[in-house]
């Protein structure tokens, strides 16, 4: 019920004196994705469980609570996996991983980096990742006249293959973006560099300078915003922070602040903070262009918080009250912080606990900035569009809180912890249902009453497990999902519904 009178046409970028006009909403606003990288659910000042917790405490984020404060904080969101490529492919294509065949973190071309696994081996997935003949995000807009700038990590494509490069998937702009998903080192001093794969190019004008990556990528990114503006176009920014993955390398700028935590995690911390400054930053320079009324920011990352290691303290615990952490399927894994503000169409300060998907983005910003699918690029897509939901919940948005979404990472991650296997997985409503590929086991949770996934009701509810898993098993089928191979046979494992034993059918 939120939509309100925004600027209407007349106002065009760059073009202060136009009178405010009632309008619907701004047909081509500028987009700004800031997408963090294994930033957790906890791992934000802004409250995102029913309570405040330890973790929000502990970590200062105060403009992304500024974001939330005019825009509307998401608090079942989740990622698309629990590792880099896969969501940020499903971002840029609208497809989920399972549907996309990307359904691991890409590095060299025609290399897998899936780890082994006991009795099990990977499918032939998509090792080089996005190429230049998929049909992007970027390239859908950049058609409609966006200007479309990437900056910071990449991580679509392999090295050595022509999607490595975000220039050849779309984007007019690439700074700093590559195959690898990860950067040697986040100090300028250093050059970024250990002078290997990880090193990240394109920063050379910093080099040398007392830089952190991420202020580096910010001025980056506020240079190529107030080149669109200046042209008189609209933009679409991808900022990708490399922060706050591994290395966790304090943060000069913002380390110290935290007494009393270890060094690890007081550098961890210094990373979380110097992510907010740089979306600070962002938001400022919307306030100085006077562009801020008509331009989208979206705020998530691209899966959940590091925990199994490399972290202080017991592993697995750093996303609590949720389970586990990166590469697991439990909550830790996968559920993340998101944030959209829409001005003139989201209620400011407004929550929703509707479970939104990274690849919904899609078809949300392409419905933002009113660009079409031509039947012949439309194919077959996982994400829903969710505008009516940050519109205000009106006809049909309630439906989308029982809608159903799945996981599917035929890969083991390499580090061993709860939920760390390959595996299929779904939610529907308030129930999620886990497949093994393993042992072909089951695994039901009831997330409305149990958020930390420690009460499996698979044993004392066959029924529902059974209904359970004949759904993931015709959506795993639909989108021609590869499962892992039985190491012994070679075979793929068996679908959901034929794993369950005969005597378990009712
Ligand atoms: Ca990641």
């Amino acid at each position: 019920m939120a939509i309100v009178a925004v600027f209407g046409a007349l106002s065009l970028v760059g073009c202060a004196s136009a009178p405010p006009a009632l309008a619907t909403p701004r047909s081509q606003p500028n987009l700004l994705v800031f997408l963090v990288d294994d930033l957790g659910w906890q791992d934000l000042s802004l409250p995102l469980h029913h309570v405040s917790t330890a973790l929000n405490e502990r970590y200062r984020t105060p403009n992304v609570e500024r974001l939330a404060a005019g825009g509307m904080t998401f608090t079942q969101a989740y990622a698309s996996a629990p590792v880099c490529t896969p969501t940020r492919t499903s971002l840029m294509t609208g497809r989920s991983p399972a549907r996309n065949h990307i359904t691991y973190w890409t590095l060299n071309a025609d290399s897998d980096t899936s780890a082994p696994f006991p009795g099990l081996l990977p499918p032939a997935w998509d090792v080089n990742g996005l190429q230049p003949d998929d049909v992007t995000l970027p390239a859908l807009l950049s058609r409609k006249g966006y200007r479309t700038i990437h900056v910071g990590k990449a991580h679509f494509g392999a090295q050595g293959t022509p999607g490595s490069d975000p220039a050849n998937l779309g984007f007019d702009v690439n700074v700093a973006g590559h195959g690898a998903g990860a950067p040697a080192s986040y100090l300028a001093s250093e050059s970024f560099s250990r002078g290997n794969v990880w090193d990240v190019p394109g920063l050379e004008r910093w080099h040398g300078s007392d830089a952190y990556l991420t202020e580096a990528l910010s001025a980056e990114a506020s240079a190529a915003v107030r080149d669109a503006v200046a042209a008189g176009q609209p933009f679409f920014l991808n900022m990708a922070p490399y922060a706050v993955h591994t290395p966790i390398m304090a943060n000069p700028r913002h380390v110290g602040d935290d007494p009393g935590l270890p060094p690890v995690e007081a550098a961890y911390a210094s990373m979380i903070a110097g992510v907010d400054r740089a979306l600070g930053e962002l938001l400022d320079l919307l306030d100085a262009l006077d562009i801020a009324d008509e331009t989208v920011v979206i705020f998530t990352s691209d899966n959940g918080g590091l925990s199994a290691h490399g972290r202080a303290g017991e592993p697995h615990t750093h996303n609590a009250p949720l389970r586990s952490g990166k590469g697991s399927y439990y909550e830790g894994g996968v559920r993340v912080p998101a944030v959209v503000r829409w001005p003139g169409v989201t209620e400011a300060g407004a929550r929703s606990a509707v479970p939104i998907i990274t690849h919904d983005l899609f078809l949300t910003l392409l419905a933002m900035a009113d660009v079409g699918l031509k039947p012949e690029l439309r194919g077959p897509l996982d994400g829903v569009d969710i505008t009516p939901l940050l519109k205000g919940a009106g006809p049909g948005a309630g439906d989308l809180s029982d809608r159903t979404m799945l996981w599917h990472q035929p890969h083991y991650w390499g580090i061993p912890g709860p939920g760390i296997e390959p595996f299929s997985a779904l939610r529907q409503g308030r129930w999620k249902l886990i497949y093994r590929h393993r042992d072909r086991g089951f695994e039901l949770y009831d997330l409305q009453v149990d958020l930390g996934e420690a009460h499996d009701l698979a044993p004392s509810q066959p029924e529902l497990l059974h209904r359970l898993a004949d759904d993931l098993t015709r959506r795993l089928r639909r989108v021609d999902a590869q499962m892992s191979l039985d190491a012994e046979s070679g075979e793929p494992v068996p679908w959901p519904a034929d794993a369950l034993a005969p005597g378990d059918r009712g």
